[in-house]
């Protein structure tokens, strides 16, 4: 159960950490955030994973809004530490979010309107596997990723988020639990919450920046992949190349790595059951063993709350 939220450098109960309904962001979409976990290591303590990288990224975020957060990058990382460590968890997802708050004096053409202050929140909640368990059947979405000419692709944007949503609900109801998005010109982007990965004849490829977000944790899978001795490779995909796959995998904060089953109801490759073989449970293990610090190779990425 979450207590508390930090807000603008105070701490709030949960139920009392209310915004207005005239905040801007509420209106435009003008706010950034960013998707962290903490995990419990294997000594019992809790630790965050790529602090420096969300925090970085959240401020780049908000850079392309125009969007002052009124705090160091620093005292930001300190309060996301703080507010795990006030609720008390051992393992959890943490929110950052930055918006242009209250007051909305005027329309979209004001913005950024000097007497627009921001506001910054940072929750955190239990979050266990993201995606449902067992098999993930995707489906190709008929929704495109935003078009890099519409806005900054690779900041984490509040409004980006309703081509995710819009794309998911046409998936409500089926057996799919996340929808692929080809970017403008028919190629393979990402997921509606994470980057994707495909594996053939033992060569790694996945989306080139341009349309995606640059995911934190795909930057740490393809590290994780090249010093196993792997090559990957970063270009532009075709959908045809998903169905023609050995495997296909996701990353993400959230979802962290999650072999596909199917895409449009292909089956992929070696994908049709739990396999304890194949390079996606293998990055999926070097990846666990970052996470709970187990791999002193990767200590670095950890950052250790007292
Ligand atoms: N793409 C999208 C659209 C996302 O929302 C996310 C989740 N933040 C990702 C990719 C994966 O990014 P990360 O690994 O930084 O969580």
């Amino acid at each position: 159960m979450t207590h508390y939220i930090w807000k603008n450098g105070n701490i709030e109960l949960f139920h009392e950490a209310k915004t207005h309904v005239m905040t801007h962001a509420l209106h435009y979409g003008s706010g950034v955030f960013e998707g962290i976990r903490a995990y419990e290591l294997s000594n019992g303590t809790t630790a965050i994973l790529g602090l420096k990288e969300h925090v970085s990224r959240l401020f780049d975020s908000a850079n392309t809004i125009a969007l002052n957060i009124p705090f160091s990058r620093e005292e930001i990382e300190h309060a996301i530490l703080h507010t795990v460590e006030i609720n008390s968890f051992k393992s959890c997802y943490i929110r950052p979010l930055a918006y242009y708050g209250h007051p909305l004096t005027s329309g979209i053409r004001m913005i950024p309107a000097e007497d627009t202050p921001t506001d910054v929140i940072i929750a955190c909640y239990p979050l266990g596997s993201y995606l449902p368990e067992g098999d993930v059947h995707v489906k190709i979405s008929d929704m495109i990723r935003l078009h890099p000419q519409s806005t900054n692709v690779s900041a984490k944007i509040c409004g980006h988020y309703v081509t995710c949503l819009q794309a998911m609900l046409q998936l409500k109801g089926t057996k799919y639990s996340e929808a692929i998005l080809l970017d403008y010109e028919g190629n393979v982007a990402e997921g509606s919450s994470d980057n994707i990965f495909i594996v053939k004849d033992n060569i790694i490829v996945t989306p080139e920046c341009g349309s995606i977000l640059r995911g934190i944790t795909r930057n740490i899978v393809i590290t994780l992949l090249k010093d196993l001795g792997l090559q990957v490779i970063e270009k532009k995909i075709k959908p045809s190349e998903l169905f023609d796959a050995d495997e296909i995998f996701l990353t993400g904060t959230a979802v962290e790595i999650r072999g596909v089953t199917t895409i449009d109801d292909k089956i992929i490759g070696n994908m049709n059951r739990e396999t304890t073989e194949g390079i996606t449970q293998l990055v999926k293990n070097a990846y666990m063993r970052v996470c709970n610090g187990t791999d002193l190779n990767y200590r670095n990425l950890l950052t250790i709350i007292n």
